[in-house]
């Protein structure tokens, strides 16, 4: 069972099968976004802890014939599908820890946890049912020729704080089905269920060692994951910023990198979509959980809206309209539609946005404001109301650059070319959406998109069996998919003489 004061007690870091304090004995508190409240405190660790941690890592992967590397696939598919039951059984706490930690509402929470469980079971379920290797046709009898896949080796993974556990599992799900070793760092405000996880993986009985994680700093335990000589690939999930500085951190050492970065999601919207009343509702309902589910904290937020301006004004209006009415408070309150941001400095960061926005002539629809304080919103806590800016355009700031917040632009087309010209005039190129009635044009439109998911008339669902990631300034790699248990592997061919012979090159 999860239990954050049991980690309190022992360390929340994890290295050669031990829970520990940092080795500098420095803790930090945890706070609740809602109020601002220390509500846990893990260990604070640094440099030293991460060499400790990977140096735990590096034994587990080079040890034995029995060690995790080595161990046959069937046993690491059935520790997997273990963990996921593990995670079906602590859904409630630990949906009720990411709700308190990041913000979320409750019910987000266990969404997540369901999907963290999905994440394990598919991961599990592509490597039972795997081909062991790929036999090559080498053009003669006397030679077996064969392609295998290994393990890459002792992986650093680094986190964000908006889905901490769901970031984790795309990243620690196949890194271990496909054999490796990993020291995990998530974001240092939001860690608690990222360690409870590792906790689920001793209880599921993997070796010690395999698992290693060390709560901290991005700046500290982050930077020397990414540059330590012992760490054979870097997996980070974050903002563009630090994920630039991880790739020129692994670089020094050509080690392998995977970077999931940010969006700036464009969601288009033809007028031929919001034809009858419920096509209109349904584009209207869908652009409102785009832009403002978890407080628009999600990589893939539809926080551009790119509408026909033949229906701009009707459609604008309804949203904001829906928009002023989302039920902002604590996320563990019944009936709460939307929690706080994750922190002061995000708010911070989300009200200058929206300033820089309305100095470049944006038009405010609805929110740009704190909410007043009631009882289910504490004035202590990080709460921002779901926002609208009308008549934005591409120069401004607040459409280029990812706000990550509630906050949704509106800019407008007359032409299929104009809105697919404006959905790819981005850097970023994670997610978008096309709504339309029209089947060709939604084919034409998604496959003009340059991006790495694109919605039709939808917006928000991935599928496990189905790769994530960017293109453009979003990422290299992709998670999940067949594609995200490749990044874990490296490919080996294996060339057999059967009937070994001088080759006589040199006379001798
Ligand atoms: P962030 O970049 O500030 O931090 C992410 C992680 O990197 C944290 O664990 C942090 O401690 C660490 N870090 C910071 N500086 C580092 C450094 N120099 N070296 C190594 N590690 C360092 O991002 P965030 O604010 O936690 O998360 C929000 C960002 O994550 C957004 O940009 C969002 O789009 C992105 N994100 C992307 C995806 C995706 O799938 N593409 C998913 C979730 C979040």
């Amino acid at each position: 069972m999860v239990d954050s004061t049991e980690h309190e007690a022992r360390g929340t870091i994890h290295a050669g099968g031990e829970w520990r304090e940092a080795v500098g004995g420095a803790t930090r508190e945890i706070l609740d976004p809602a109020d601002a409240t220390p509500f846990a405190v893990v260990a604070e660790g640094g440099e030293k802890d991460a060499d400790l941690a990977v140096e735990s890592a590096r034994r587990a992967f080079d040890g034995g014939q029995g060690a995790w590397p080595r161990t046959p696939v069937a046993e690491r598919a059935a520790l997997l599908r273990r963990v996921a039951g593990l995670l079906a059984r602590d859904r409630e706490e630990l949906g009720l820890l990411e709700s308190r930690d990041a913000g979320k509402t409750l019910e987000e929470g266990r969404v997540d946890i369901d999907c963290v469980a999905d994440a394990f079971r598919y991961f599990a379920d592509l490597v039972a049912a795997e081909a062991p290797g790929r036999v090559v046709d080498a053009g003669s009898p006397d030679v077996h020729s064969v392609v295998v896949h290994e393990p890459v080796g002792v992986c650093a993974m680094i986190t964000p704080w908006n889905y901490p556990l769901l970031q984790a599992s795309w990243k620690i799900a196949p890194a271990l089905a496909a054999g490796n070793t990993f020291v995990i760092k998530p974001s240092e405000i939001t860690p608690l269920t990222t360690v409870a996880l590792i906790g689920l993986l001793v209880e599921a009985g993997l070796p010690a060692g395999v698992a290693n994680i060390v709560t901290g700093p991005g700046h500290t335990v982050g930077a020397r994951l990414a540059e330590h000589p012992d760490v054979d690939l870097v997996s980070f999930t974050g903002g563009l910023a630090s994920g630039t500085k991880v790739a020129r951190a692994a670089a020094g050492g050509v080690k392998k990198v995977a970077l999931e970065l940010g969006g700036k999601n464009p969601n288009v919207v033809f007028a031929d979509a919001c034809a009858t009343d419920e096509g209109f509702d349904t584009a209207v309902d869908q652009a409102l959980n785009a832009a403002f589910i978890h407080s628009g904290q999600v990589c893939s937020a539809g926080a551009r809206l790119i509408v026909e301006e033949s229906v701009r004004d009707r459609f604008v209006a309804e949203l904001a309209r829906r928009a002023e009415r989302i039920r902002l408070g604590r996320g563990t309150e019944a009936g709460v539609e939307c929690g706080p941001l994750v922190s002061e400095q995000q708010r911070a960061k989300v009200e200058a946005y929206v300033a820089s926005a309305l100095a470049e002539g944006a038009v405010l629809r609805c929110g740009g404001r704190r909410p007043d304080p009631s009882p289910q919103r504490p004035a202590t806590g990080y709460f921002y109301e779901p926002t609208v800016l009308d008549r934005c355009h591409r120069e401004m700031r607040v459409v280029r650059e990812e706000v990550f917040g509630p906050v949704l632009t509106v800019e407008t087309f007359r032409t299929e070319d104009e809105a697919v010209a404006l959905a790819n005039d981005t850097e970023y190129g994670l997610a978008g959406a096309v709504w339309t009635a029209d089947a060709g044009r939604a084919r034409r439109v998604a496959g003009r998109l340059r991006h790495g998911t694109v919605w039709i008339n939808d917006f928000h669902p991935y599928l496990p069996q189905a790769e994530w990631g960017g293109f453009g300034r979003s990422g290299v790699g992709r998670e999940l998919g067949p594609a995200g248990l490749a990044e874990y592997r490296e490919t080996k061919h294996v060339y057999q003489n059967l009937a070994p012979a001088p080759v006589r090159w040199f006379a001798g």
